[in-house]
């Protein structure tokens, strides 16, 4: 993955740990600038200069709030810093909101990493003085993973009906996005080992690359006050690690999480759930590093549902093609879900997710026998959807709700940041 001997002779430096920052001395970090210095590959800086000349770019337009939009992967991860960088150097910076999108359904390691990153570039900002605000960003209850797919039958999301990513990532942050101000967002999004302006851009699930990124650069919110730039287009891949595990480190970034992430393999960034890949090699690669991690079961669920969606028993013929998934496969589908967070010990899905598909389907079923059910007729009804599969039927609470990865640590404090159109409480 690295891309020269230059690189690979480099010897890696000790990072600045957070403590250090806060000591009383508290001394300012190097600049990426001077931590670049040291490094003796020159396309390394002719890249970090193509980047500084788009800053220098978004500079000159004066937009008073530039937004990146960050999803915990080696892209994203250096787009903020260079951003953040840049707003270092600037004698009036403007308001830098990074926003992460939590789908709910992140790898659990990835988004422990994602997490701790912005809980850094957080403190970043307060002990620079630098206005930095991190904002987390959740879908709402209706148009998460296992709502649609399990409440409302949705098919697992494909290449040519990726019905995910937009209801999961870009939606949940368009409004911290579009507010009314003249805006610069900056994505991770990136040609790849092509510099040339036709290249494919690579910032996708299906080719290693950190979902969301494409789908920002493409079909983000847009509108006269929003501009929309990629400071890394030109970056390939071999580069981006570089600088991330020999240049960032040595100005006190903290950066090898992501890269002791990643390994040596091309992983995806995105959601356990993904079947926009046949075979998905990021979990198969984690479960390799760690046999006994929950993430083997994970996959395993996932796999199946993947084979089970596509059988014609378990999908609706509508119009003469084959549409939404039966709700007895759904049904099956939400025991079968349970019955997994039981096994690893994780919570995979909120009470507000569980009983917002269950009044799916009271509503599916009413609709398909007729008249709307009222009164005790739809309690009976609602009664025998609910023991339909022999689980109890959840109450909707404001309180009930716990962190999706019950087993992992909650992500930080950073959620003290506004949250987008989250109705869950904090
Ligand atoms: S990672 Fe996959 S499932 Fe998640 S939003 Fe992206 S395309 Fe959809």
């Amino acid at each position: 993955m690295r891309c020269s001997a230059v690189a690979a002779t480099a010897s890696l430096p000790t990072p600045i740990q957070l403590t250090q920052l806060e000591s009383a001395e508290r001394k300012r970090v190097k600049s990426l600038y001077e931590a670049l210095g040291a490094h003796p590959d020159k396309e390394l800086r002719v890249l970090f200069e193509k980047s500084q000349r788009v800053f220098d770019e978004i500079a000159t337009r004066h937009l008073p709030r530039w937004v990146v939009t960050f999803s915990g992967g080696k892209d994203s991860t250096l787009t903020a810093l260079l951003a953040v960088d840049y707003l270092a150097t600037m004698d009036s910076p403007p308001h830098l909101d990074i926003v992460y999108s939590d789908t709910l359904l992140e790898i659990p390691a990835m988004r422990r990493a994602a997490g701790s990153f912005l809980h850094y570039l957080r403190k970043f900002g307060t002990m620079e003085a630098l206005p930095i605000r991190v904002r987390v960003v959740r879908p709402k209850v209706d148009d998460r993973f296992w709502v649609r797919m399990i409440g409302k039958g949705y098919p697992p999301p494909k290449p040519k009906f990726r019905w995910c990513t937009r209801r999961l990532k870009i939606t949940p942050a368009a409004s911290s996005v579009t507010n009314g101000k003249p805006t610069a967002v900056l994505t991770g999004v990136r040609y790849g080992e092509s510099t040339q302006r036709t290249g494919r851009l690579v910032a996708s699930c299906t080719t290693g690359g950190e979902c969301g990124q494409d789908y920002w650069a493409q079909s983000g919110p847009t509108g006269s006050n929003i501009t929309y730039f990629a400071p890394i287009i030109e970056w390939k891949t071999c580069k981006v690690w570089d600088f991330l595990h020999f240049v960032a480190p040595r100005a006190g970034w903290p950066t090898q999480d992501v890269y002791a992430l990643y390994g040596d393999t091309s992983l995806r960034f995105g959601c356990w759930t993904c079947t926009l890949v046949r075979r998905d090699k990021t979990m198969e690669a984690l479960v390799a590093r760690d046999p006994r991690s929950p993430l083997a079961e994970l996959n395993k669920f996932r796999n199946e549902i993947l084979v089970e969606s596509a059988l014609h028993k378990n999908r609706l013929w509508r119009r003469n093609h084959w549409a939404g998934l039966r709700i007895e496969f759904r049904q099956q589908l939400l025991g079968r879900l349970k019955t997994l967070e039981r096994s690893t010990g994780m919570q995979l899905l909120s009470r507000e997710e569980e009983f917002e598909i269950r009044r799916l389907w009271v509503e599916y079923l009413a609709h398909k026998r007729g008249p709307k059910p009222k009164g005790s007729h739809k309690s009976a009804l609602t009664q025998r959807v609910a023991s339909s599969n022999g689980l109890p039927w959840p109450s909707p609470t404001r309180t009930g709700h716990a962190d999706v990865w019950r087993a992992q640590p909650a992500v930080e404090d950073h959620r003290a940041a506004p949250i987008g159109n989250d109705p869950l409480p904090r």
